[in-house]
């Protein structure tokens, strides 16, 4: 709590601090016995901060929107209520892009996140909050959200771990939802190990999600373990062809090279594969995103919860009227324009033109990636085209804002789990992310390698 006192006022990684909550429950865990605390897992007792977009019982949450300010919800996620069952205090919560939607935390309704490394620098979206507050030492863990980057991208350009479960692997019950078929709940640690022993304790089947996958424990930790006796031998790493070259920054491009031959050196069998449809992956997420979160967002409708505008007395008191004043004034231009994208995708005559050829494209790169991993226990390539921009850098042009996602969306359309870790430090100074993709439900796959790079 004292380095978060001391760190804010440059970093602005918190949109609330819960000092009281989490000191009672460091209270209560010391309070513990010896055996109870022998049963709860190794990270018992540690604090985490949680990206603003996971909903905290008795904690304002507000997915960095002025249409939430002041909500306090009466109810905990369900990953909250596993990481207080593992006793583990809640910091307090994160700064993000506005309901997650973009890649510099500069569309944040609170003020941009700046990135430890150099504060005239973004640290990456829409986690940024999350991954500064572990870049600075203000928290050694954090949850994040990751819907098309928001938890790998802003892990590269604070130099920190960011990991994507398989989708349906952690519970989204209580995660705003942004992208529903795409969204996944994450860790953000400053060890590949911190981020298994999380995805542990966060991860395992919820009857409350209906996309939840039904099955144990997977083996993270150890295989993380493993990773760090650095012998690779007999793993097979597929280089994707598209996702490195023209295009990513030539510091980025050669800390991915270097880490590309350490894997070797330990004994990795590296080979390049193609995933053809890779190219379109940017352009359909852009339609399926939007598609979902025009849908996901009228729930804020100044009816149920959050902010409520009323129109100007000349104007008729009508609850439509009520609402587009809300609307108007609760939500941001970002999230105004995929509102409005979203719409126009998924309105009568335009359907199947654009929804339905982007969910045909979505097809295509899970078939993609199936075919790599015929022949590849894991996918690698940057997790990032560049370090870490100057804010307002690419605020007037979302096309190149959105650019910062094409390594990081692939994994998100079909599902699969990937994670990204610090690769080194570009000739400007700042952090390159390594991105690692493992097959859907193999998530130990991509914890090995990853721990054997640190
Ligand atoms: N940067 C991406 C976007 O703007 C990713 C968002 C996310 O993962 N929440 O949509």
């Amino acid at each position: 709590l004292e380095v978060i006192e001391a760190a804010e006022p440059s970093i602005n990684a918190f949109l609330h601090v819960s000092a009281d909550e989490a000191r009672a429950q460091a209270d209560a865990f010391d309070a513990k016995s010896a055996d109870e605390k022998a049963g709860l897992p190794e990270l018992a007792g540690v604090p985490i901060a949680i990206k603003d977009m996971i909903v905290t019982k008795g904690i304002p949450t507000t997915a960095a929107s002025k249409i939430l300010e002041g909500w306090v919800p009466p109810y905990d996620a369900t990953v909250i209520e596993r990481l207080k069952a593992a006793g583990m205090p809640i910091l307090g919560k994160t700064n993000l892009d506005e309901f997650a939607q973009g890649s510099s935390t500069e569309h944040s309704a609170f003020g941009p996140t700046r990135n430890p490394w150099d504060t005239d620098r973004v640290p990456g979206g829409s986690g940024g909050g999350s991954a500064s507050a572990v870049a600075a030492f203000e928290a050694p863990l954090a949850l994040g959200t990751d819907t098309g980057g928001s938890i790998r991208q802003p892990g590269a350009l604070t130099g920190t771990v960011g990991v994507k479960p398989t989708y349906g692997g952690v519970s989204r019950f209580g995660a705003i939802a942004m992208a529903s078929s795409l969204d996944q709940i994450g860790p953000v640690s400053r060890t590949v190990l911190d981020s298994a022993l999380l995805q542990e304790i966060i991860g395992g089947h919820d009857r409350r999600d209906s996309t939840s996958i039904p099955e144990g424990p997977r083996p993270m930790a150890a295989a993380a373990r493993e990773g760090l006796k650095r012998d690779l031998k007999g793993m097979k790493v597929g280089l994707v062809k598209e996702l490195s070259g023209e295009g990513f920054q030539p510091g980025v491009q050669a800390r991915f090279d270097e880490a590309v031959a350490k894997l070797t050196e330990m004994g990795a069998e590296v080979t390049e594969v193609s995933c053809p449809h890779f190219p379109y992956a940017l352009g359909a997420y852009y339609i399926i995103m939007p598609s979902e979160v025009s849908s996901n967002l009228a729930r804020y409708d100044g009816m149920r919860y959050g902010l409520r505008v009323m129109p100007p007395d000349d104007v008729p008191q009508t609850a439509a009227n009520m609402m587009a004043y809300t609307r108007e004034a609760g939500f941001g231009d970002e999230v105004k324009r995929r509102i409005i994208l979203g719409t126009y995708a998924l309105s009568a005559g335009y359907y199947d033109a654009w929804y339905g050829s982007a969910q045909k494209v979505r097809t295509l790169i899970i078939e993609d990636f199936n075919k790599a991993f015929e022949t590849c226990d894991v996918l690698v390539s940057p997790t990032s085209p560049s370090t870490a921009f100057k804010f307002g850098e690419k605020m007037d042009d979302p096309l190149a804002m959105y650019m910062n996602d094409i390594a990081t969306i692939p994994a998100n359309l079909a599902g699969m789990p990937a994670m990204s870790v610090p690769a080194g430090l570009s000739d400007d100074g700042l952090p390159v992310g390594f991105q690692l993709i493992a097959p859907q439900q193999r998530d130990e796959a991509m914890y090995k390698p990853a721990a054997a790079l640190e």
